[in-house]
């Protein structure tokens, strides 16, 4: 790439980031990374209707689980924070007076029962919704509201201070021609400019819309390529023709498909579109997250699946960005996640789980949990643990004082509570005169002993693993034991016969 590349994610805080949304973060950074260019995150906070506080922190919190870093931005404590559109007001204002200034824009008084009426009457009609353009040749000076809101003085304006109405600034699409856009992934696209209205480039409060701010501030921060979703190339057009008026030159543009659902429909709620943070609290990993989504639309070839971050960075390209829709399946995400969890090493695995342990384990366990104990547990589930939030169901019988089993599973097919608890005793008698409490020493034991009994491993041993686990099944028995250590599976032991007892009794 001969030019420098300059990238950038620009989400707008009205609601938390789902997947969709993060794809567009990753595919910035992933092209930012591999052309050795630089990622910028700014926030675009100018629809203070819509805007919600919580949505910039979720934002952040995600980009940073995901390790997307970005290079630059205002100086905050230290480190540098994302750019805020809401802190660069004047910029946009300027550029909007020298749009007045050149006639390229205007500035529009209709009040909104007027616009209200209009779309009714177009609606009525089967137009497409779209402002008449009353107020393109009027010559009126701005109304206080504007005046003030970009900070001129407002007598210069003449008007009374408590006009009611809230003018707005309006670009003035030409209303012939085309605007011609060639897509870096769609290929050629073209739009009719009559079809495309005089949209407002400055609101009634002051704050600039989408298309200006997003222009305006790719123009200045220099972005080389803008890459976003597809649901935003009918902008596209309005932005060409801002970045025209404004005398600037326009960045390259790149287009994502639509991600979908399995069905094929926009992708919702229903298909796992939830706040990326929720897969978090879900128990994904990251590495997994990232390499799911890095499919949502590129490819390396036919074949890969699994990418490491920096196999990523590496071959990623604007080239193997198909233009058709991305399916989302959430099932191959579950399977990707089980498949980073079993690469972990047990150590690293541990460490992952513990505050979900810390958090969903019943609270009469005592915290902080024992580590070294956590260690030795790992191995056994490693093999069987899909998201990070199972940890508390596949381990809880290793921590758990009294077990809640159905004790009814304890008695195994075709035995009855007597021979049972016969087989029970003698096995509790292997556990505490086992010289080494180990996998093969009890192994070795306990075979021994379903011959002595006649009976089957099934048997014996399918009773044996709902005494100590409390559970028809577990990681392998012996393991299990080991793990469990001598004095459990004594007491559980103890426990289980005494139920058979009092089975036998009644
Ligand atoms: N603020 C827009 C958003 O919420 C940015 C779209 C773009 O990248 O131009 O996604």
């Amino acid at each position: 790439m001969s030019e420098t590349v300059r990238v950038r994610y620009a989400p707008s805080p009205t609601g938390e980031p789902h997947v969709g949304n993060v794809r567009t973060a990753l595919f910035n950074w992933l092209f930012a990374r591999r052309h050795g260019g630089s990622f910028i995150v700014r926030i675009e906070d100018t629809d203070r209707e819509r805007y919600e506080k919580d949505a910039v922190r979720v934002i952040l919190e995600a980009l940073r689980w995901l390790e997307l870093d970005w290079d630059e931005g205002p100086e905050v404590g230290g480190a540098h924070g994302p750019y805020f559109q809401s802190q660069r007001l004047e910029v946009y204002h300027q550029e909007a007076m020298e749009l007045v200034d050149k006639g390229c824009a205007y500035y529009c008084y209709c009040s909104s029962e007027r616009l209200q009426e209009m779309r009714r009457e177009q609606q009525r009609k089967g137009e497409p919704p779209r402002y008449d353009r009353q107020c393109r040749d009027l010559s009126l000076p701005p109304t206080p509201n504007l005046v003030s809101a970009m900070g001129q003085p407002t007598s210069e304006s003449g008007r009374d201070e408590d006009n009611e109405t809230k003018a707005v600034v309006r670009f003035k699409m030409p209303l012939s021609g085309e605007t011609g856009l060639d897509d870096l992934i769609r290929g050629d696209v073209s739009w009719q400019n009559e079809l495309l209205d005089d949209f407002v480039i400055i609101k009634s409060d002051g704050f600039p819309t989408y298309h200006l701010g997003n222009v305006v501030d790719d123009h200045v921060m220099k972005i080389s390529h803008v890459l976003r979703a597809e649901e935003w190339l009918p902008s596209t057009p309005r932005h060409l023709q801002l970045y025209q008026a404004l005398g600037y030159q326009p960045p390259l543009f790149g287009h994502f498909p639509l991600i979908l659902g399995p069905d094929r429909s926009k992708l919702s709620k229903r298909h796992g579109a939830t706040s990326i943070l929720e897969y978090r609290e879900m128990g994904f990993l990251p590495e997994a997250l990232i390499n799911f989504m890095s499919l949502l639309g590129w490819s390396l070839d036919d074949r890969t699946d699994m990418m490491s971050r920096d196999t990523l960075v590496e071959h990623f390209s604007l080239e193997r960005i198909v233009k058709g829709g991305a399916i989302f399946d959430r099932e191959k995400l579950l399977w990707m996640n089980g498949v980073y969890i079993r690469q972990l090493s047990p150590e690293d695995l541990a460490q992952r789980m513990s505050p979900y342990l810390e958090q969903d384990l019943p609270s009469e366990i005592p915290r902080p949990l024992d580590q070294r104990y956590l260690g030795r547990i790992v191995p056994l589930i490693q093999e069987r643990i899909k998201r990070l939030d199972d940890s508390a169901g596949l381990v809880s019988y290793f921590f758990q004082e009294d077990l809640d089993c159905d004790l009814s599973t304890l008695i195994p097919k075709e035995m009855d509570p007597e021979n049972t608890a016969q087989a029970l005793r003698q096995s509790l008698e292997i556990v505490e005169s086992v010289e080494s409490f180990d996998t093969a020493s009890l192994e070795e034991r306990l075979r021994a002993l379903t011959s002595e009994l006649g009976l089957s491993g099934r048997q014996l041993f399918g009773a044996l693993r709902v005494a100590v686990t409390g559970r028809t099944a577990s990681p392998p028995l012996f393991e299990t034991m080991e793990v469990l250590g001598r004095q459990r599976c004594q007491s559980r032991l103890q426990q289980a016969l005494q139920h058979l007892m009092a089975l036998k009794a009644k």
